[in-house]
C-alpha cells in the first residue's frame, strides 16, 4: 500500500464521485443514489436526504473535478486544497468505529452537513497526496472521448485509462485496427 488505507480510500471515493457524472450520464441524480455511494464507501455521520444535501454534494463533485484537472499544477492544487480545508472547517480527531475499525482520522464533526464532511476528509487525503509528492497519481482517462477522473495506484504511475468505461481495452482495438489498415 503506497498511502494509509484513509487516504486511499478517501481518494478512490472521490474518484468515484467525479465519475458519477462523467461515464453513463448522472448517477447521483437523486437521494437514494447518494445514499448508495455513501454506503459504499462506508460513510457515517448525519444524512439529511434532502435536496439541499443532494445539491451540495453535486457541488462538490465538480469542485474535486477541477482539482483534478489541475494535478499538472502542483502550486494551484495547493490553492485549492487550502480553499477546501477552509471552507470546510477542517478540524482533524481520530476516530474508529465499525465502518472502519482502524484508528483514522475525521476531519468534521458528525453533525456538519455532509458536503462539508465529504470536503475535509477528501482535501486532508489531497494535502497527504501532496506531501508525499505523489499529485501526479490524479489522471484524467487518456481516451480521446473520455473524461473520466482515474487514481493511478500503479508502482510507476503508468495507468492511462479509467477502469469505468473501458478505455484500455477500446484504445487498443482501436490501435490493432488503424494497424490492420496500414498493412493492408
Ligand atoms: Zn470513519
Ligand atoms: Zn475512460
Amino acid at each position: 500500500m503506497i498511502f494509509t488505507h484513509d487516504t486511499e480510500l478517501t481518494l478512490r471515493a472521490a474518484c468515484v464521485l467525479i465519475n458519477s457524472n462523467r461515464v453513463d450520464g448522472e448517477q447521483l441524480g437523486d437521494t437514494r443514489a447518494l445514499d448508495d455511494y455513501l454506503d459504499g464507501f462506508g460513510w457515517t455521520g448525519r444524512r439529511d436526504r434532502d435536496a439541499a444535501e443532494l445539491a451540495s454534494v453535486q457541488q462538490l463533485r465538480e469542485r474535486l473535478g477541477r482539482i483534478w484537472a489541475s494535478a499538472g499544477d502542483e502550486e494551484r492544487v495547493v490553492g485549492q486544497v487550502n480553499a477546501l480545508l477552509a471552507d470546510t472547517d477542517a478540524a482533524p480527531w481520530l476516530t474508529r468505529h465499525p465502518e472502519m475499525p482502524e484508528w483514522h482520522l475525521h476531519l468534521a464533526s458528525i453533525h456538519d452537513p455532509l458536503w462539508q464532511r465529504m470536503g475535509a476528509e477528501m482535501a486532508m487525503a489531497l494535502a497527504d497526496l501532496i506531501r508525499g509528492g505523489e499529485l501526479r497519481r490524479l489522471k484524467i482517462c487518456a481516451a480521446p472521448d473520455c473524461d473520466a477522473a482515474l487514481f493511478d495506484l500503479s508502482r510507476n504511475r503508468s495507468r492511462m485509462f479509467c477502469d469505468t468505461g473501458n478505455c484500455g481495452n477500446r484504445q487498443h482495438v482501436a490501435a490493432y485496427r488503424e494497424r490492420r489498415s496500414k498493412d493492408g
